[in-house]
């Protein structure tokens, strides 16, 4: 299969992304993806919508999840891919991530009103989103309160990290999340490996650690990152023997330049994380 009709990660409203998960895959059958994960940010709700919508509009769906982890004091971000979502060891792990983001989401609730804001009407206005709470919810309620112009402007301002309203989270550590990825039966993907911020010596030492965790694959091809982002992702995973992923980071419409499926295709002389994966995709 062509990696241009393959989309590896994408976000629905059970997580910070715009659509329902049904909509989404709507979508996609319309972009003429034939393989589509879901990976919400720590939640796996939407899976079970999508794989139906997914099965009325012959598009071979992937269960998925991208779940936050702690590495040397970075946040970082693994791709559950061909996860069984009822897995205990995925749902408890879930389940505690629920809890550390409404914690951080309280927590930076109350950083804003410190700065003179109205917190717990912020507070609010997050907690009323049904789906897993994110810096995205509390951006967007700052702009539609009206004190920032644009979501980008209330991390700028407010959420970024060091930023005055920002909070760090105590993600639980790389290893772990990818152990939980195996343990519901799917395969760890790094997302998005040249986003993080790291020297190269770093970059070298994070790639070491997640393979010796058994990580199986980078996200070679990443939403948003040119080739020569997908040149350099594929250097390293050959480097290190792990297989590749394609992903949007699709999180809707309102974000024009990141559509769902860019067709940037796999470079070669890295093994798909899709390939040897048949049948794995029917399962829920
Ligand atoms: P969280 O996991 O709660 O820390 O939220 C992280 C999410 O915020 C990411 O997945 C992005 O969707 C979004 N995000 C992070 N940085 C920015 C930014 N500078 N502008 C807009 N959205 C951002
Ligand atoms: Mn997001
Ligand atoms: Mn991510
Ligand atoms: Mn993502």
């Amino acid at each position: 299969m062509d990696s241009g009709s393959v989309d590896l990660h994408t976000h629905s409203r059970c997580s910070d992304g715009e659509l329902e998960p049904a909509e989404l895959v709507d979508r996609a059958a319309e972009s003429g993806i034939e393989l589509l994960a879901l990976t919400d940010h720590d939640s796996v709700a939407g899976i079970s919508a999508a794989a139906a919508q997914a099965r009325s509009r012959s598009i071979r769906f992937v269960p998925g999840v991208e779940i936050s982890a702690s590495w040397r004091a970075q946040t970082l971000h693994v791709l559950g891919l061909w996860i069984d979502p009822a897995a205990a060891a995925l749902t408890e792990l879930l389940a505690a991530q629920r809890e550390r983001r409404r914690a951080r989401v309280a927590a930076m609730c109350a950083k804003l009103a410190r700065a003179g804001l109205p917190g717990d009407a912020l507070h609010a206005r997050v907690c009323a989103h049904d789906g897993v709470p994110t810096r995205t919810h509390l951006a967007l309620a700052l702009v539609e309160a009206g004190h920032v112009r644009t979501a980008e402007d209330a991390f700028r301002k407010y959420l970024g990290q060091g930023k005055r309203a920002h909070v760090p989270a105590d993600w639980p550590p790389l290893a772990q999340a990818v152990a939980a990825v195996h343990a519901a039966g799917g395969r760890a993907v790094l997302a998005h490996p040249a986003r993080y911020r790291l020297s190269g010596g770093g970059r070298r030492a994070l790639l070491a650690d997640f393979t010796a965790a058994r990580g199986d694959a980078l996200e070679v091809v990443a939403g948003g990152n040119g080739v020569q982002f997908a040149e350099a992702c594929a250097a390293w995973a050959r480097q290190f023997g792990l297989a590749g992923s394609v992903g949007s980071d699709y999180h809707g419409p309102r974000q024009t330049w990141n559509p769902l499926g860019r067709s940037l295709k796999l470079p070669d002389g890295v093994v798909p994380v899709w390939r040897d994966a048949p049948g794995r995709w029917e399962r829920i």
